[in-house]
C-alpha cells in the first residue's frame, strides 16, 4: 500500500492543516497564523505555501512571492489596527539571523514599540 508523503517540515504540515494553527490569513500564495510563542502582542507568520527554505536560498524566481509576503504583512498590520502607530517585520536567516524553521517566512510584530537593532 502507497502511504501518503508526509513532509518533515514544520511550517508545510501546518499549510497543510497536518498540526493546527491560529489562521489569521490566506491567499493563493500564502498562510499567516499566530506564532506560538508570541514576542509581542500580535506576532503573526507569513509563510508562502511554495517551501522555500530561507532568504538565502531564495531566487529571483521567488521575487513575486517575496514581494507578496511584505504586501501580505502590510495588509495584515492595517487589519490589526496598528500600522499608523508602526510595527516590524523580521526575516530571520540561517544561523546567526537565529532561523530555526528553515521554512521560508516573514514575522510580523505589532502592538508594542520595538527598538533597534534587536539583540
Ligand atoms: P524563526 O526562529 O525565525 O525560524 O521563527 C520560527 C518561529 O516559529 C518562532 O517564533 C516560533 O515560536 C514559531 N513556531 C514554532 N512552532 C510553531 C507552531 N507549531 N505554530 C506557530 N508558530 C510556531
Ligand atoms: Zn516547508
Amino acid at each position: 500500500m502507497m502511504l501518503p508523503i508526509m513532509s518533515e517540515c514544520l511550517f508545510c504540515r501546518i499549510i497543510a492543516g497536518d498540526i493546527p494553527s491560529a489562521r489569521v490569513f490566506e491567499d493563493e500564495v500564502c498562510v499567516a497564523f499566530n506564532d506560538i510563542s508570541p514576542q509581542a502582542p500580535t506576532h503573526v507568520l507569513i509563510v508562502p505555501k511554495d517551501h522555500i527554505d530561507s532568504l538565502h536560498t531564495a531566487s529571483t524566481a521567488d521575487r513575486d512571492t517575496l514581494g507578496h509576503l511584505m504586501l501580505a504583512a502590510a495588509e495584515i498590520a492595517r487589519g490589526k489596527g496598528f500600522a499608523e502607530d508602526g510595527y516590524r517585520v523580521v526575516v530571520n536567516t540561517n544561523g546567526d539571523g537565529g532561523q530555526t524553521v528553515f521554512h521560508l517566512h516573514v514575522h510580523l510584530l505589532g502592538g508594542r514599540p520595538f527598538v533597534f537593532p534587536p539583540g
